[in-house]
């Protein structure tokens, strides 16, 4: 009988790339996963409850879906490269709960999950690098049916999301990510963990959503942060000036409310800064 999870190895994943003659292509960023204790390692640290349904997005070969749908009730596995659809339902056929969606998850919408479908509660991912960053706030934003997202990402990636005020890499996205969710870096990964390695190092990363709704005043929070970031090196009050055509007398003095220096620069505010002063801007 053919082992439902075989052991994730360099050989496994060459057998199966040989088998179905598949050659991996740079711009779907397929760098697959080879190592069976990290696999391991990022299962555990979603904690997979036996109810739970998994979004996968970037399956591949399917080597970590199986992992996924052995320790829960669903997974639904997004990948776009039809060349890999083969190889992906051939691993994935020892399991009955698996859809596989052949679609882009950029453009991923709640339509093409089913309608009237049980929506996934959990991602787990290794996300293709060059559309990690905007999947992550996009699915934080939009689908609040995800609790918590457990990602492989590059290490440029995760070091914006985690980083502190006042950090080279703290900017809008970390805000913003703040916002919606609690972040913390559950591992960091070397490239040979990868076939083919990347030439850049990674992180599994995890959210936990928090209880915020992404509504028309978060969205203009949201605007907030964009503008005061647009031109890192100006203070706020001008960038914000100019990004969002709120009079500087009037920033000026919402600072001053908040004890916060005029000549202050966004890179120096923390999330609740940016509550603050949206609630002192827009007079709520
Ligand atoms: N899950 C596999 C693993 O861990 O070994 C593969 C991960 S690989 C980093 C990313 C996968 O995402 C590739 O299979 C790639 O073809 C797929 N992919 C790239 N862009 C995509 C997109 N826009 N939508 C869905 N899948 C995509």
């Amino acid at each position: 009988m053919k082992n439902r999870v075989p052991p994730l190895s360099p050989t496994l994943v060459k057998k199966i790339l040989n088998r179905y003659d598949l050659h991996l292509a740079k711009g779907f960023g397929q760098h697959f996963l080879i190592d069976d204790n990290i696999r391991r390692r990022i299962i555990e640290a979603a904690r997979l409850q036996p109810q739970d349904h998994v979004l996968e997005v970037g399956a591949g070969i399917g080597t970590l879906t199986v992992a996924l749908a052995d320790k829960c009730r669903q997974v639904t596995a997004i990948e776009l490269d039809s060349k890999l659809l083969p190889a992906l339902k051939d691993t994935i056929s020892p399991f009955n709960n698996i859809k596989v969606l052949a679609t882009d998850a950029v453009k991923l919408s709640l339509a093409d999950l089913g309608i009237g479908a049980t929506l996934p509660n959990k991602l787990v991912s290794n996300l293709p690098y060059n559309i990690a960053a905007p999947i992550i706030i996009k699915y934080l934003e939009n689908f609040s049916f995800l609790n918590t997202f457990t990602v492989m990402v590059q290490s440029e990636i995760a070091e914006r999301i985690l980083a502190a005020p006042g950090r080279k890499k703290y900017g809008a996205y970390t805000v913003k990510l703040e916002f919606l969710a609690a972040s913390r870096l559950v591992l960091k990964l070397s490239r040979d963990i990868f076939l083919p390695p990347p030439r850049v190092d990674s992180a599994v990363v995890q959210f936990k959503r928090r209880d915020v709704k992404f509504d028309s005043q978060a969205r203009q929070l949201f605007k907030l942060i964009e503008s005061a970031f647009s031109q890192r090196r100006k203070q706020l009050v001008n960038s914000v000036n100019s990004g969002l055509n709120i009079e500087k007398a009037k920033i000026a003095a919402a600072l001053t409310t908040l004890d916060i220096s005029a000549d202050i620069r966004a890179e120096s505010l923390s999330l609740d800064d940016f509550i603050d002063l949206y609630q002192l801007l827009y007079r709520l």
